[in-house]
């Protein structure tokens, strides 16, 4: 059930609980594709986090003229969650224009290993091929800082 955000414009939250499928998490990913802003790449892709707690995150990626100022679909669902009070995430659901399933870009991997080091990743292709990784494999040497009381701040 979506109880945050504008349908089909933005970010949802969800507060389906943890038995959300899957498959409702790719089509949270699919309606934030579709509202990707990418006049630049035409590389629209749309990702699902979804929290400890159940909720749901959907986030675009979203371009800029200047190009380092853009932000990937992983990162802009991370950010909403983030900002919403979350702090722990067991799954991410990626769609995108890539044939194959797309793995989450190197940046992406640092910023979710921050909440979720084993998050489970879940990434559908055009092709109909789905792949699943965990972030630890994708990213097997985070960069950390040894600061105990990061979430208690
Ligand atoms: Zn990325």
């Amino acid at each position: 059930m979506v109880r945050a955000g504008i349908p089909g414009r933005g970010n949802f939250v969800s507060d389906a609980g943890a038995a959300l499928s899957t498959r409702s998490l790719r089509n949270v990913a699919e309606d934030a594709r579709r509202n990707a802003y990418a006049p630049y790449s035409h590389f629209h892709v749309g990702a699902a986090l979804r929290s400890s707690t159940g909720n749901v995150y959907g986030g675009a990626n979203v371009e800029n003229a200047s190009f380092g100022v853009g932000i990937c679909a992983e990162r802009s669902a991370l950010v909403a969650a983030v900002t919403a009070g979350e702090r722990d995430f067991a799954e991410l659901v990626l769609v995108s224009d890539a044939t194959e399933p797309a793995a989450p870009c190197g940046v992406c991997r640092q910023a979710l290993s921050e909440f979720a080091p084993a998050l489970r990743i879940v990434s559908h292709g055009m092709n109909g091929q789905t792949a699943e990784w965990s972030l630890a494999d994708l990213l097997p040497h985070q960069f950390k800082l040894d600061e105990p009381n990061r979430f208690t701040e």
